[in-house]
């Protein structure tokens, strides 16, 4: 299955992916952590990207395309993939369009995970992410057993950088303004597959595998 998971920053896209891959069996492709990664390593690429992520800002189209349309063209997307961030504008939308034609492929559904502005800034300021795996993690909504580690492999947990208020409020104008207009552009592509994102996760899921003709419940 080819799938894009959309949303606004703090939906739960990867929270959700991380148990979607599992059960699809399909690689997690995030823009996102694409970037982290290679700030971390000190890249070129993370050289680029990191002033606009650290102001909220999206990475241009130019560079974001070319790493994401490198990533499908691996053999391990040959069976489909996730993408978790990506696209993030119409203009992304259309080059991956272009990028799956050539392919000769498309894609299967496009999941639209909805909740309300307001819940937004306390999920992502609440947020924390294992360093080693990469696990996502919630102070009050999703906490971990133990405070500061990682449930599945005791790693390091972490506050990303962007997730401070002033960067996540950025970050949500950016979405309306230039995310946003996705859901109308997959819409119309008869595409899109609304799902309530604000129920506890478990329950996100299992409306997320109904909407993909599954059962997890
Ligand atoms: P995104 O990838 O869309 O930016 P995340 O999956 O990282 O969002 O989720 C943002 C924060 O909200 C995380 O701290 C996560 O634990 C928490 N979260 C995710 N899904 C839910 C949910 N259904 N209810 C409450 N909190 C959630
Ligand atoms: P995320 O991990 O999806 O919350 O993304 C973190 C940051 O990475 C964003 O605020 C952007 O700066 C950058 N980014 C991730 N995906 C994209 C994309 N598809 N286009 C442009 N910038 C992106």
């Amino acid at each position: 299955m080819r799938i894009i998971l959309l949303g606004p920053p703090g939906a739960g896209k990867g929270t959700q992916a991380e148990v979607l891959v599992k059960k699809l069996s399909i690689p997690h492709i995030s823009t996102g952590d694409m970037f982290r990664n290679a700030i971390k390593e000190g890249t070129e690429l993370g050289k680029k990207a990191k002033g606009y992520m650290d102001s909220g800002q999206l990475v241009p189209d130019e560079v974001t395309v070319g790493i994401v349309q490198e990533r499908i063209s691996q053999n391990d997307c040959q069976g489909g993939f996730l993408l978790d961030g990506f696209p993030r504008t119409v203009s992304q939308a259309e080059a991956l369009d272009g990028i799956l034609a050539e392919m000769q492929t498309g894609l299967d559904a496009v999941i639209s995970i909805e909740v309300p502005k307001e819940k937004l800034v306390t999920r992502l300021t609440g947020r924390r992410v294992c360093r080693k795996c990469g696990a996502t993690y919630h102070m009050e909504f999703n906490p971990p057993g133990q405070d500061g580690a990682c449930d599945k492999c005791s790693g390091e947990l972490y506050q990303r950088s962007d997730d401070t208020e002033e960067t996540v409020l950025n970050r949500l104008s950016v979405y309306e303004n230039q995310t946003a207009p996705l859901i109308e552009y997959y819409s119309q592509k008869g595409l899109l597959k609304k799902i309530d994102g604000d129920k506890p996760i478990d329950q996100v899921l299992v409306k997320i595998g109904e909407s993909l003709g599954r059962n997890w419940a």
